[in-house]
Parts: C-alpha cells; structure tokens; sequence
C-alpha cells in the first residue's frame, strides 16, 4: 500500500465578500480535488488543541499524527533539527527573526524578506560580536535564523513568554519584550543586536536602496528537543517527507522520515509545484509514505491576496493534486489524504481555529454523499476528528480494511450532523462549530 498525505497549509478560509461570500477554495478550478472528493470522502479535523494557538509548530505536529497536548516541546528545537544543529541537555533553540524597528516600533517583522546572502552576514557578525559561553547563532534562510542559548535549568530558566514578532507589527519593542524567567538575558541580546545591526554595511545598502533594513534580533518560539515516536516505525511504512519549510522539515527529521529536496521549493507563493509534484511521484518508487506540504496558500492568506491565494489552490491542484491522483489511479493500492493542518484568513490575515476540511480517497475508502471539497461541504460531513492527530491513524489502516466510518467513529466527531451538502446544494451556514470556534486565539504566520 502507498500512502500520500498532502497538507496544504492554509487551504480553508472564510467566505469573502468580493467572492460574493464563497471561500477561494469554492471559487478556484480544482478538477482533480473535485474528482477525489466526488470517489473519497469529506470531513473535518481539528488540530489545534483547545490551549494551543493554530500555529504551524503545534498543528504540524497533530496533523503528523503527534498529539501536541503530549509532544510539544517548542518550535525552536523543530528548526535546529532541520539546520543539524544537535541541542545539549542544557540548550534551549530560540527562532531569531531579523526585524525592522524605526524609532520605538516595530515595522517590520521580516526585514522586506531579506535575502540569505545578506542575512548571512549579519548573522555571522552577531556570532563574532555578541556570542559568548551563553548564547550562539545559527544562520537558516531569509529572515528566518536560530539563537541557542545555554541554560543550566533548561527550558524552565528561559520559559518566559516570548510573542510572535508578526503580532508586534506597530507597537513599541520594548513593551513586549519576553516577559517571565530569563527575559533580562533576552532583552539584553536583543537590544545588543539593535546596537550592532544598526550601522552594518548590509544594512546602509538596504537603506539606500529603499528596502526595510534588518536592524535588530527578535527572539521567539523557544524549545527543547522533542521526543518523538518514530513515524515509520509506528506505521510500519518507509516515509519520505518534501516540504520547504524550516520547522516542517525538522519535525520530519524527529518523525524519521527522509526529508528530500526539491529544486525551487520556496516555501512561498513562488515555489515550484511542477517539481514537487515529480518529486512526490517520483518518491513513490521508493517509498511507502510520502508527505507533501504545502506553504504557498497560507502566504497567500497572510498577504490578504485572495486572487493570488485561487491562483495557488488551482496550482495545486493542477500540480500537485493531479500528479499524484493519475498514480493512484494506476496503483489501486495507493490511499491519498488531503489534510491542511488549518485554515488562514484572506480577510483577517491569520490562522484559523476552526477545523480545516480533510479529504481521503483511494483503496479501501468507500464514498460518501459530499461530492465536493471545500468548507462549507465539510461543515456537514459526519466525518470529523476533535482530535486532528487521530487522523494519521484513520488514514494508514492496515492494508484491506475498510475506512467506513463505524457508529464509534461519528460518536467521536465533532460535528454529527450529516448533509447532502455541495454545490448544487448549499447547506445553510448553521453548524455548531461554527459558534465554537475560538477567532480570537487566531494568529498570523509563524513562519
Ligand atoms: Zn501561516
């Protein structure tokens, strides 16, 4: 059996005006979603625990199949996994982005995408200049870097509450420093940075050329190294995992999977989903279990760009869903899970809570009466997991068995209503999840 899991981060969204209060997915051109929700089923998972916020580094986790209530230990450590950066017993990984700050506010949360070339060398200075016994930096991509600091009491010495730099957009830095244990060291590095960066030749070029310098270090997203089952094992499936993202291809590497390359894979609206989609089929060959993930929508989301975000979805489809769907037509023994572990907002440019939509097709998986893939159609499925890592476990069933959803398995779903919905038939927009979803614990990209 093969199986391959696409998760298209940020896929699901909220109905938008301008669409006439349809979502992107409604309205963009997907014929090989239509035809795997049409032969599959439609449901819905949830993988943001009730005290999580819907952030890549707790939802990749459950859409994994790792119950982040169980497994969380912080991103910074799933991001030094994927930059080989091995974390002592004694080291805590922080995400460092490179920020902008004109006067005492935060501008800019990714330095106007600094390149890697010019991100380099600050990154280098900062290790020449303000590294020492407690702290060192490591380089990643763009604005995007790590900070390990020593600390003999581990996560506990430098548990204080560090806020995404995205969501100080606009407000004085120094009014949201970390806060909690640790935060004078943290504060101290970064307002050292503000010092150093400054007057860097980097930073004059970027200036004279009109582009936002990256004039100091925000810290974030602290964690330890996690203790995660082996996936492959767990499963019994040799897995490969192709993603672009940082955080995502560090959790691969802790759930043992092989993490591939594929040229001109960005992790933003410009990768190549043409390559991916070989790379995925190709992978197949090889490989039981083949993850793909998906960045380009969720950027498109954060962006508000809901043009730019149909563009994507149909891109994918074409790409990536269409590829994989011709395999699996010629290898009957292939399932194919469509799972974005959330949704992001075109309006709010934010994550969502809400349970995204999942689509399951191929051996084994007996249809049902939703022949459509989007929000609205998943609302009304009877299919659906409040636990969004139990998912992993529906989706790599023994060879054979059938995936019919068991009177058990609606008593667990958390939305038991069930719908003829699609289309030609538009379900009333009344479900109760609707009233249970939690917008105000939404957060933007933390990327
Ligand atoms: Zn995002």
């Amino acid at each position: 059996m093969k199986y391959i899991l696409l998760i298209p981060t940020g896929l699901s969204d909220e109905p938008i005006p301008s669409l006439d209060g349809k979502t992107p997915l409604e309205v963009a051109q997907t014929p090989n979603l239509d035809f795997l929700a049409k032969h599959g089923k439609v449901g819905r998972a949830q993988h943001t625990p009730r005290k999580f916020y819907p952030g890549t580094d707790v939802t990749s986790l459950s859409v994994l199949g790792y119950n982040p209530e169980e497994y969380y230990t912080g991103r910074g450590a799933l991001e030094a996994a994927h930059l080989g950066v091995k974390l002592g017993a004694d080291e805590v990984a922080f995400r460092v982005n490179l920020v902008t700050v004109d006067g005492e506010k935060l501008v800019d949360y990714n330095a106007g995408q600094i390149t890697t070339k010019e991100s380099r060398a600050l990154i280098a200075y900062l290790n020449k200049t303000l590294s020492n016994d407690a702290v060192r930096f490591v380089p990643g991509l763009t604005y995007r870097h790590l900070a390990i600091f020593k600390c003999k009491h581990g996560l506990t010495g430098l548990s204080a509450a560090c806020e995404p730099p995205h969501l100080v957009v606009g407000k004085a830095v120094e009014e949201h420093f970390p806060k909690g244990p640790g935060e004078e060291l943290l504060a101290h590095v970064m307002r050292d940075s503000r010092k150093l960066l400054r007057d860097h030749e980097v930073n004059q070029v970027r200036v004279d050329l009109g582009e936002n310098p990256a004039g100091m270090i925000w810290l974030w997203g602290q964690g330890v190294t996690p203790n995660l089952p082996n996936l492959t094992k767990r499963f019994g499936v040799r897995g490969a995992l192709i993603a672009a993202v940082n955080l995502v291809r560090g959790l691969g590497h802790f759930a043992g999977l092989d993490v591939l390359n594929v040229e001109g894979a960005t992790g933003y609206v410009d990768t190549n989903f043409e390559s991916k989609g070989q790379k995925a089929v190709e992978a197949l060959e090889k490989y039981d279990f083949v993850c793909i993930h998906i960045e380009a929508m969720d950027e498109a989301g954060h962006e508000g760009n809901v043009k730019l975000k149909i563009q994507c979805i149909e891109q994918f489809d074409r790409y990536i869903v269409g590829p994989v769907r011709k395999f699996a037509q010629s290898n009957k023994d292939t399932r194919i899970l469509v799972a974005p572990d959330h949704g992001t907002s075109s309006l709010k440019r934010v994550h969502l809570r809400e349970a995204a939509p999942v689509l399951l097709y191929g051996a084994g998986v007996q249809a049902d009466e939703i022949v459509w893939f989007n929000e609205e159609a998943a609302r009304h499925s009877n299919w659906s997991f409040a636990k969004g890592h139990e998912l992993m476990n529906e989706f790599i069933r023994k060879s054979g068995s059938s995936l019919r959803a068991t009177s058990q398995e609606r008593s667990r779903g958390i939305l038991p209503r069930i719908s003829s919905a699609g289309r030609d038939a538009p379900p009333t927009r009344s479900s109760p999840i609707d009233a249970s979803s939690h917008n105000d614990n939404e957060i933007t990209c933390v990327l």
